[in-house]
């Protein structure tokens, strides 16, 4: 593909203040934590489909993946991925590996309209094709 051509433009829907991990971002409902700077925010999921299943949310109002790559500012953007490192390595899931999972958009489930990536881990977790498409 020519990488002359303009991207497509990403249309970002609003930001929903009140979004389930803003909430907790602002101290409104419990959460699990794991780590925290001043960059993101990690807790335990609540419906965990891994032994560790941890989320990374940037303190920041991002909607997805594409409105933090194009509006956060580079430190927070640094901030955020340096965090995911740190917090993966904290949970001792480097030595035998992990996944990390960025829904984004409809087709993908998304369903928390606040940026986040999933850690998996802490046990081998299968093809990515689990369960295999129905259609
Ligand atoms: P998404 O599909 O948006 O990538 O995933 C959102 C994740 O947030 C889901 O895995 C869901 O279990 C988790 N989740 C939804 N509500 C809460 C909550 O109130 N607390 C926590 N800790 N996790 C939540």
């Amino acid at each position: 593909m020519p990488t002359s051509q303009p991207l497509p433009k990403v249309v970002v829907p609003p930001y929903d203040k009140n979004n389930v991990f803003a909430r907790i971002l602002r101290g409104e409902m419990p959460f699990e934590w794991v780590y925290g700077n001043q960059y993101v925010m990690a807790f335990r999921d609540i419906a965990p489909v891994a032994k560790v299943h941890v989320l990374v949310v940037p303190r920041g109002a991002y909607v997805n993946y594409h409105d933090f790559i194009e509006n956060a500012p580079a430190n927070e953007q640094l901030g955020f991925w340096k965090a995911v490192d740190h917090v993966a390595r904290e949970l001792g899931l480097a030595e035998n590996g992990w996944r990390m999972v960025a829904n984004t958009g409809k087709d993908a489930g998304q369903v928390v309209p606040h940026f986040h990536i999933h850690i998996l881990g802490g046990e081998p977790l299968g093809p990515m094709d689990n369960p295999p498409r129905q259609n």
